[in-house]
């Protein structure tokens, strides 16, 4: 027990257990404030900026990856993927059914149809155990979500992916610095997407960029992104009907900056994660599972779980609770992507997927600055929960044995 008297609930009109705030996101500095001047100094700030060039080299090598091309966001540099891969009409394309709608939305966009499947339910990544059964002759390709930044089973995947047939693709709009077994997120399939948008573990307010080894799908990426330009052929020469996706050098100039300090703030959420996980010990909350292949992890979201009958409260509760003493924390999405309004409408595929749908109705995810502030700031998420499960009223009997019950182990399994 981390505080013996924990008194009323603030739910009740008790005290919230917490009254300062967590740390802010998204955060800046000087090193921002730097970089931005040399680009208002200079005569380009648009993707010309020699700092767009120079964030996407770095951002690539990072992420083992020969080529980087910037985007205006995470769901172009997706849209971008697809199409550079050849991937249009009477193709589809395995998706997570649970994820942000762009990683569907993409593949709907260059006319393919999206082939919804399900995720594990204690990774929260798509289950590569129901790819045999999901695909047809023309299933050309899949999408994998890192989510939260647990990158997902990626033995497994491209174990799947090769036998399949199937063209591999990264959504790692979590996973800015993540890996597998040492290998960067975005370097594991053809290509991979990140995301830049406000609440991303890097962010320019927007932004995107696709990452790849394979030097023609960059090329295509490039030429899609830039008004169907090829280099070297001039300005005014275009050879498709492309959009203008550039990312501008201003928002570049604040990337490179955040970018030197992504490494620090993935430890600092490591740490706190796993102080965390070792300081609650209450009987029906789970975290989503860290195998030992993951061998770094973003800790975006850090993805919780709660067991009713275990606790005495359901999600949604516990939320609101939760709320009330201090600690911000949000819902799921509150429905599989297949169940949005736009897949009413749209064509998609659907597979059973029962993970997905629970996960909608018991899960919640701390946001990334929770895990960013003191070591105190993060106990007071476990003293919270601790505090509103000494009122909840379990259905199966309140065991006191509790120590470690709420953790993750590193092997995979929850505890
Ligand atoms: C944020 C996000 C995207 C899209 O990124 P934008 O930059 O907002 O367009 C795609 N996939 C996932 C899983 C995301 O969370």
């Amino acid at each position: 027990m981390l505080v013996s008297s924990m008194g009323k609930l603030a739910i009740h009109g008790g005290q919230p257990l917490r009254q300062r705030p967590f740390p802010p996101w998204p955060v800046s500095g000087a090193r921002e404030r730097e970089l931005l001047d040399q680009v208002l100094a200079s005569d380009q700030w648009g993707g010309g900026s020699e700092l767009v060039s120079r964030f996407e080299e770095l951002f690539a090598q990072l992420h083992d990856c020969a080529h980087g091309v910037a985007a205006a966001n995470g769901t172009l540099a997706l849209e971008m993927a697809l199409e550079a891969a050849g991937i249009g009409k009477g193709d589809e394309v395995i998706v997570p059914a649970h994820s942000f709608v762009s990683t569907a939305s993409a593949v709907s966009r260059v006319g393919a149809l999206p082939v919804f499947v399900d995720i594990e339910r204690d990774s929260y990544n798509l289950d590569p155990a129901q790819l045999d059964q999901a695909v047809r002759p023309s299933t050309k390709a899949m999408i994998v979500v890192h989510f939260g930044g647990v990158m997902a089973a990626m033995d497994r995947v491209q174990e799947a992916a090769a036998r399949l047939h199937l063209t591999l693709f990264e959504d790692a709009a979590h996973a800015h610095g993540a890996e597998w077994n040492g290998r960067r997120a975005g370097s594991l399939g053809l290509a991979g997407a990140f995301s830049f948008q406000n609440s991303k573990p890097m962010t320019a307010g927007e932004g995107g960029i696709l990452v790849s080894n394979d030097q023609e799908i960059a090329a295509r990426a490039r030429s899609l992104a830039n008004c169907g330009r090829r280099p070297e052929q001039g300005w005014f020469h275009h050879f498709a009907p492309a959009s203008n996706y550039r990312l501008g050098g201003l928002q570049a100039a604040v990337l490179l900056a955040q970018l030197e300090r992504l490494p620090e703030q993935i430890r600092l959420r490591t740490n706190n994660a796993e102080l965390l996980l070792k300081a609650l010990s209450v009987p029906g909350i789970r975290f989503q599972a860290v195998p030992d292949a993951a061998s770094s992890v973003t800790f975006y979201l850090l993805v919780g779980r709660i067991d009713a009958d275990l606790f005495g409260m359901d999600r949604n509760q516990l939320l609101v609770a939760l709320n009330a003493e201090g600690i911000p924390c949000r819902s799921f999405y509150p429905h599989p992507l297949y169940a949005n309004p736009l897949y009413q409408e749209l064509p998609c595929r659907t597979e059973p997927c029962p993970a997905a749908e629970k996960a909608c109705q018991d899960s919640f995810w701390l946001p990334q600055r929770l895990l960013m502030g003191s070591e105190e700031d993060t106990l007071d998420i476990a003293r919270a929960i601790e505090k509103i499960y000494q009122t909840a009223k379990p259905r199966k009997n309140k065991k006191k044995s509790g120590r470690g019950t709420a953790g993750v182990t590193r092997n995979g399994s929850p505890g």
